[in-house]
């Protein structure tokens, strides 16, 4: 098996840029946003200065077939070595993609969420380089702290094998899943990272007003019951507020006083149910 992975060079040595779409199959908006860029790349409407940006459309491509988030195992927490055999679909897909991070210096992943609107990013180390190059991208706000919510500091996602061999890397959520807007939000993304790595020169960049940074807290698992309300991202919440109500009748109430991040009523039992953020 082999992903689909498309490459342009410019002629003066310089950056090495990886994008990623639909790492989670019904997440679209990244697929079709390199999809443009690559149409304006080959037609030379945008010119390749220097160094070198890779694409993979499609990391997962049967899930993306499926419009689902993944087949057995979620493919964005399969990043980590292992020996012996391969033991899904997904850890299949994640081998051959950490052999193209392990060529690059810079990768940008590009998801989209089920409920909410608005766009924000991961930037999971505090590095200099890592904080400048998620800046760059001109989403706001910028999640940190996700490494710290996971045991042996590895959760397994992309950026987590990224950071892990040294590289740089941002995950982005472009916005809800079928919301045009997300491919616009994707596509002016890779245009800022593009253009921040002296892969391309334009003026068509695009940042927000104030950067706004919210500091991971935890996440809470699927357990056997029902959110209060449809929490969309970025909702409000207070310390001991009723988040969700299970089965058993027992109250689920907020650790913290902030925000309710990327709340999937959806989720399946054990997976990540929604985040909790501060301010940073
Ligand atoms: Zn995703």
């Amino acid at each position: 098996m082999s992903l689909e992975m498309f490459m342009y060079s410019g002629s003066a040595p310089g950056k090495d840029l990886l994008v990623l779409g639909a790492v989670h199959g019904n997440e679209k908006c990244g697929t079709q946003a390199i999809r443009q860029i690559m149409s304006r790349i080959e037609s030379g409407e945008i010119v390749i200065k220097s160094g070198v940006v890779r694409f993979i459309p499609i990391c997962n491509p049967r899930a993306y077939e499926l419009d689902c988030r993944y087949l057995t195992e979620d493919l964005n927490r399969m990043f980590y070595e292992e020996g012996g055999v391969v033991s899904s679909y997904e850890r299949t897909l994640a081998r051959e993609i950490m052999q193209a991070m392990d060529r690059c210096h810079f990768v940008l992943d590009l998801h989209s969420f089920s409920s909410g609107v608005d766009a924000f990013a991961f930037q999971d180390t505090q590095d200099d380089e890592t904080r400048s190059f998620v800046s760059a991208l001109g989403i706001s706000p910028i999640f940190t702290g996700w490494d710290s919510m996971y045991a042996e500091d590895n959760s397994g996602t992309t950026i987590t094998y990224v950071n892990k061999i040294g590289k740089i890397g941002a995950c982005i959520e472009c916005g809800q899943h079928r919301d045009p807007h997300s491919v616009e939000v994707a596509y002016q993304a890779i245009i800022n990272a593009m253009n921040y790595l002296g892969i391309i020169e334009t003026d068509k960049i695009s940042q927000p007003e104030e950067l706004k940074r919210v500091q991971m807290h935890s996440f809470l698992p699927k357990l056997d019951g029902d959110f209060v309300k449809s929490w969309m991202n970025m909702d409000p919440v207070q310390e001991g507020e009723v988040v969700a109500v299970l089965k058993s009748g027992v109250s689920v109430k907020s650790p913290c006083s902030g925000y309710v991040i990327m709340p999937d009523a959806q989720a399946k039992a054990g997976a990540e149910w929604l985040y909790y953020g501060t301010d940073d």
